[in-house]
């Protein structure tokens, strides 16, 4: 007979491959099951690029220093509060020195790249990206032992009073454990939870029908589904999520970061009307791009256009597909099917309100809009030098934020008791320090550091359970 395993890892991401690594290098025997195929491995951790990390002085790829308070008040900002202190300033304390850790792993960084704005004080960069990442944490759990099965959905889980017993497989199997560590993402690939929750507009037509995915199609939220109806208890909202506005030719899914546009604060975003809906100059792009998916789904036909003249090309990083390109915003949007007369007022109205003053995309700077609304607040230059650019943009979902909750050892909660033997990592419990909003990088810093802890968790349960046995034997 096979013997029981210590801790099973459902997940085959970030989350889930630090949670592996911390519970083997705890001693604990470790399974870690993935619903992807090998080549598909990774989840939406795949897709990243960095992590937000604080620290107080210069660090080998930051720059200047990024002290706890500040990335707490941006988090704070981000999420007008809807975050657990206690939870948040965890994962903050702890992003200061888990880079060590990674590169023992084989994680390497890079400084920011030129054109990702704003980022070189707050964010580490990994070589070669999520993948690179992904792959080095498996290959350093295959060296220590941890094993991994590929395309082994996990359909749910046994429990006994919020205690886990074992996990039940789409092929019928089942596997106990003496610890869980849940790590296997949000929902934001379950197309009929997304409509369920984003429901219809006036016109009867269900918003999420016009969503894409950013990230993997393997997320489709199986396990918070069957621990919500199993009494687990809940953090956040089903329709808040991760999302940006994204070329409307990305795929489905998987079509990652490539398909972002990031010339929103550089110009104008109109809806089909040809209208204007929000201050594309609010803040930073990096604390603003997260919420541009979200205004679009908004919009009637959840789409919406994103302007920008000749004196902005250069200036942001340049996306995968090419915009429509006319020397006259009459060509343009008769090439983005706009209302052209809609459009050009629009436009006029808007440089007619814009006070130049002096213009620079690294500050909030003063050039802003006067009696318009709604207002542009920084980097309003007028829309006057072609050729004109446009690109159709669609929501995409990075990630949903609904999740279980947790405390600051990753147990799950049920009736407000926490589980003996049952963590949450990553984005299944991401909600708990961001219940809206985003700023970037600090997906990968939860799941990290949850990641960790959970794994810790995990492996210190486990051996409990192994000592009570001990003892009553
Ligand atoms: C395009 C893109 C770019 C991003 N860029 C960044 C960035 O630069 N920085 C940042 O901080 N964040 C970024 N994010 C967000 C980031 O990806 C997430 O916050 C983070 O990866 C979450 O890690 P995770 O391990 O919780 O989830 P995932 O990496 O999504 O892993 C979930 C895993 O669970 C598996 N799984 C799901 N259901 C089951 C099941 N029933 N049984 C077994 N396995 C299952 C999946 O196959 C997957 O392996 C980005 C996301 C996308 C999509």
């Amino acid at each position: 007979m096979t013997p029981m395993v210590d801790v099973l890892v459902i997940g085959g991401g970030n989350a889930a491959l630090c949670a592996a690594l911390v519970a083997r290098e705890a001693g604990a025997s470790v399974l870690l099951l993935e619903a992807a195929p090998r080549e598909w491995r990774g989840g939406n951790s795949m897709h990243t690029r960095n992590l937000r990390c604080m620290h107080d002085a210069p660090q080998d790829v930051l720059t200047q220093a990024y002290a706890e308070e500040e990335f707490w008040q941006d988090l704070k900002k981000v999420t007008a509060g809807k975050t657990d202190e206690a939870l948040a300033r965890r994962v903050i304390r702890e992003s200061s020195s888990v880079r060590g850790w990674m590169r023992r792993h084989g994680v390497h960084f890079q400084p920011s790249l030129s054109g990702t704005l704003h980022l070189s004080r707050s964010n580490a960069f990994f070589m070669g990206g999520g993948k690179a990442l992904v792959n080095a944490y498996y290959r350093s759990a295959q060296s220590l032992g941890v094993q991994v099965r590929y395309e082994t959905p996990v359909s749910g889980v046994e429990l006994e009073a919020g205690r886990f017993v074992a996990a039940r497989l789409e092929s019928g199997a089942r596997i106990e454990a003496r610890a869980c560590v849940l790590a296997s993402g949000g929902f934001e690939s379950n197309r009929d939870w997304l409509r369920e929750a984003w429901g219809r507009d006036e016109r009867g037509a269900c918003l999420a029908d016009n969503f894409l995915i950013r990230g993997t199609r393997f997320n489709q939220g199986v396990l918070l589904k069957d621990l919500l109806a199993q009494g687990a208890d809940a953090v956040g909202d089903a329709t808040q999520a991760h999302m940006v506005a994204i070329d409307a030719r990305a795929p489905l899914y998987d079509g990652g970061i490539v398909t972002r546009v990031d010339c929103v604060s550089l110009g104008l975003m109109v809806n089909r009307d040809g209208e204007r809906f929000y201050d594309e100059g609010e803040d930073f792009w990096p604390k603003r791009y997260a919420i541009w998916g979200r205004l679009v789904a908004l919009q009637a036909g959840q789409v919406a256009h994103s302007i920008i003249d000749a004196k902005a090309l250069g200036r942001f990083m340049p996306p995968v597909f090419r915009g429509a390109k006319a020397d006259t915003l009459a060509d343009l949007a008769r090439q983005l099917g706009l209302p052209e007369a809609a459009l050009r007022k629009t436009v006029a109205d808007y440089n007619a309100a814009c006070r130049v003053g002096h213009f620079d995309h690294e500050v909030l700077d003063d050039c802003h809009t006067e009696g318009l609304t709604p207002a542009k607040t920084h980097w309003a230059l007028p829309i006057d030098t072609p050729p004109f650019h446009g690109y159709t943009l669609r929501p995409g979902v990075t990630f949903t934020y609904l999740g279980l909750k947790v405390d600051v050892r990753a147990a799950v909660h049920f009736g407000g008791a926490p589980s003996a033997n049952l963590f949450a990592a990553g984005e299944v419990m991401a909600g708990n320090v961001l219940g809206q909003g985003y700023t970037a990088g600090v997906g990968m810093t939860i799941g990290t550091v949850f990641g960790r802890i959970a794994g810790a968790s995990a492996a210190a349960a486990a051996a409990s359970m192994t000592e009570d046995r001990r003892a009553a034997a």
